[in-house]
This record gives C-alpha cells, sequence and structure tokens, in this order.
C-alpha cells in the first residue's frame, strides 16, 4: 500500500549522495505527489489569467478554479468557503490575526496566553502586538516531558486572558495539544482562541467547526501543496472583528482619491494579486489527502514506533520528549557526538534530518537543550527510511567509539 503512495512522489526517487534518499524532514516541509504538481502545471500551461479583475472567458476559468479550491480546502477543514482568508502560509496567516485583529482588540494590561511551546510563527507576532498596545505576554508553562502544564493553563485562564495561541501539534516534540479543551476553556473566560495547526494538517483530521476554534492556520506545503499558499480559518464572528491588515488591489469595492471601502470577506483580507496556482496545487493535496487508504494515520504512529524502539535501541542515543499523545516527529540527541557531525554524516547516508533549535528557542532552553536532531514522517515514510537512518547513525556511533572524528567518516561510508 505504502509502496503505491511512494510512487507517487517524483522527488522521493532519486539517490542523494549515492545513496537512496530516507527524506525524514517532512516536518519541514513535505514531498508532492504528482497530481499537486500536475495541477500546478495545468493551470500554467492553459488556464493562466489573473483573478477577480477581468470579464473575458480565461479570466473567469481562473476565477473560478482559485475560488473552487477555496471551497475544496475550507470544506476539507469542515468550514464554508468564505472563512477561509488566504495567506501565503501559516507565518503570514498568524501575523494577519496579529495585525488585523489582535491590534484592534488588544487594550494596555490586557492579556495574551501563549503556550511555552511554540514555533517562533506563534511567539513573536504576539511579542510584537503586546508591545505596540502595551498588552501582557503571558507563557503556559511545558513540562519536562513536552507536553503543557494543564494545571498552570487553567490557573493562567483566572487572568481573562483576551487570546489564547496554541500549536496543535509541536513542531518540535510532534506533541498533541488537547486544543478542543484548551478552547472550551478559554472560552469559558471569553478569550478568542489562536490554533496553529502547521504540523497537525498533514496527520489529523481537523475539523474547525466542531472545534470551535476563533482561529485555524495552516500551511500548504506542510501537507503536501506547494509552498507559498496556506491560509487561516476564522469563525464569522472573529472574521467580523477583523479589519484589513493590507491594502490595494482586489480587496477593495470603491475607492476615491481621498477615501475607500472594502470589499466583502474573506477578500478585503486579500490585497493583491494571490497566489492563484498555489490555491489549485492545494486543492489538489487536500483531494490527495482525502483519497489516502483509510489506515495511514495508523501505519504513520506505527513507523513512529519502529523508529522510536530502534533509536532507543542504541547506544547513547536519547529521545526527546515522552508525549502520550504525538504525531511523526520525534528529535533526539547523542550523547556522544554533537547534532551537526551527526547530521552531516547523515547527509552522505542519504538521510535528510533537520538539526537545530527549530525556529523554537525558547523551547529547546526550557527543555535544556543547544540544538537536537528531528526526524519527521509522512504518509510516504517507510521502514527502509527508518532503517537506513539507524545504520547510519550505529556506524557513527561505531566510528567515534574507534577514535574516528565522525565528520571525517565521509570517505569510508559509501
Ligand atoms: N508553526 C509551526 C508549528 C510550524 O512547524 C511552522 C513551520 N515550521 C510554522 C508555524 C510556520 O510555517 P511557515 O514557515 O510555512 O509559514
Amino acid at each position: 500500500m505504502n509502496r503505491r503512495i511512494r510512487q507517487l512522489f517524483p522527488a522521493l526517487q532519486q539517490r542523494i549522495n549515492g545513496q537512496p534518499l530516507s527524506y525524514l524532514d517532512s516536518a519541514a516541509t513535505s514531498q508532492k505527489p504528482a497530481p499537486v504538481i500536475a495541477a500546478v502545471q495545468q493551470f500554467y500551461r492553459r488556464d493562466n489569467a489573473n483573478v477577480h479583475r477581468a470579464g473575458y472567458t480565461l479570466a473567469a476559468r481562473a476565477t473560478a478554479q482559485f475560488e473552487q479550491a477555496r471551497a475544496t480546502v475550507a470544506g476539507h477543514f469542515g468550514m464554508p468557503a468564505t472563512n477561509l482568508v488566504w495567506t501565503k502560509g501559516c507565518t503570514e496567516a498568524i501575523n494577519l490575526v496579529a495585525f488585523s485583529w489582535a491590534l484592534e482588540q488588544l487594550s494596555e494590561n490586557d492579556v495574551v496566553l501563549v503556550s511555552g511551546l511554540e514555533h517562533h510563527a506563534n511567539l513573536l507576532p504576539w511579542q510584537q502586538v503586546c508591545r505596540a498596545k502595551g498588552a501582557r505576554l503571558v507563557i503556559v508553562p511545558v513540562l519536562a516531558t513536552g507536553e503543557l502544564d494543564l494545571d498552570a493553563y487553567r490557573t493562567l485562564l483566572a487572568q481573562q486572558p483576551k487570546l489564547v495561541a496554541v500549536a496543535h501539534v509541536s513542531n518540535v516534540l510532534g506533541t498533541v495539544n488537547p486544543v478542543a479543551e484548551m478552547i472550551d476553556q478559554a472560552h469559558q473566560v471569553g478569550a478568542k482562541v489562536l490554533v496553529d495547526g502547521a504540523q497537525a494538517a498533514a496527520h489529523l483530521s481537523v475539523d474547525v467547526g466542531q472545534l470551535n476554534a476563533d482561529f485555524y492556520t495552516f500551511s500548504g506545503h506542510k501537507m503536501y501543496g506547494p509552498t507559498g499558499i496556506g491560509g487561516v480559518l476564522m469563525s464569522t464572528e472573529a472574521m467580523d472583528a477583523c479589519v484589513p491588515w493590507q491594502t490595494g488591489g482586489e480587496m477593495v469595492e470603491q475607492v476615491s482619491y481621498q477615501d475607500a471601502s472594502w470589499a466583502s470577506a474573506p477578500h478585503c483580507f486579500e490585497a493583491g494579486t494571490p497566489n492563484i496556482a498555489g490555491a489549485i496545487g492545494l486543492a489538489s493535496a487536500v483531494q490527495f489527502l482525502q483519497q489516502l487508504p483509510s489506515n495511514w494515520q495508523q501505519q504513520e504512529a506505527e513507523l513512529l514506533d519502529y523508529a522510536k524502539a530502534k533509536l532507543n535501541a542504541i547506544e547513547g542515543i536519547e529521545l526527546v520528549g515522552e508525549t502520550p499523545q504525538q504525531v511523526a516527529v520525534q528529535s533526539f540527541i547523542s550523547r556522544q557526538i554533537h547534532p551537526h557531525d551527526l547530521a552531516h554524516y547523515l547527509d552522505q547516508a542519504g538521510v535528510s534530518v533537520r538539526l537545530g533549535k527549530h525556529c523554537a528557542h525558547p523551547l529547546l532552553a526550557a527543555l535544556g537543550h543547544e540544538s537536537t536532531l528531528r526526524l519527521s514522517l509522512a504518509c510516504y515514510s517507510n521502514q527502509q527510511d527508518i532503517d537506513q537512518l539507524v545504520a547510519a547513525i550505529e556506524l557513527a556511533v561505531e566510528a567515534q567509539h574507534e577514535g574516528h572524528a565522525v565528520g571525517m567518516l565521509d570517505e569510508h561510508s559509501a
């Protein structure tokens, strides 16, 4: 089954440094299946025109496809098309909420409650807005396991935050936060909730309507779609409270030299020519996700367990975080080999893993790590990917024992 899925991904068919590619960095960006590549190509080869502007046939076709893509992607998240604002990705989506909602809604001394395990994309915009408005940024602490301290969260809600911002899934640890429960509790004290779904969208079935999130943000390129497209799904009430954050073409109704009135939502939040091909490609990615065999999430979970067991068995390898609710992301370190050296060695062995602080400096500091290696899986990952990783680490550990510097092993390992 997995073999058939894998064959749909042309980039996975190559060799890297003379070895089969073991791509274990899908949390950074997933590879793209052939239908997504074809959808983008078809748009440029046949349907390319600007949207919402001209009345000629080609432009009408482009507009229809672009708006159909909005309905497909919003529907995938259980929301109506009019509740989806396109952005270039999750970062821009969170900035949109920060500047078109929070900047309007926050006053001095208001509290914004942000989880302690966020990617910088879901922390820095809140720092900026809180600084601008004199509001207070309060952090929900993280336990040593990599889970949020939910007792502390409940206590902090007594400060009556205006907004809670939390990742659905941690990009460092794979922790699945109990967002449904957190949203419910936040709503009881009158807070709005933004859920950063960047890592969740590729692994979980997400119904934003059912979750009752006020804002749910995502990036297309992490869910098998193109780069440069993503969005924010907003409840109608939250959307009504937003003001346009960027102005220009496409987002207006009437304009005089001195004044302008805005188009209706969601178009008033989409100034300028959007990423039309990206949206169409993302709709194709969503259809790809919907057509995956029903047990694909189970298969990813089993492969993660396999990887964890194999890594645990290697001398000196330590898994970072121990969360019962986890999707296919796992950080680890070697007690003997510096992560930079190990990552370089793995690359020589055809294995792509992420190295560093994963755009989550405060979380790494809270966990007491300078940097980690991170493997992340997708629906196309298989045991061979993991075996290749494990074999390369074992070789590196062995070489270290024998007194070779791992960075010098490249020539010997080929
Ligand atoms: N949030 C999380 C949890 C992420 O993992 C990422 C990407 N690594 C982002 C936000 C930002 O996404 P993008 O770079 O696509 O805007």
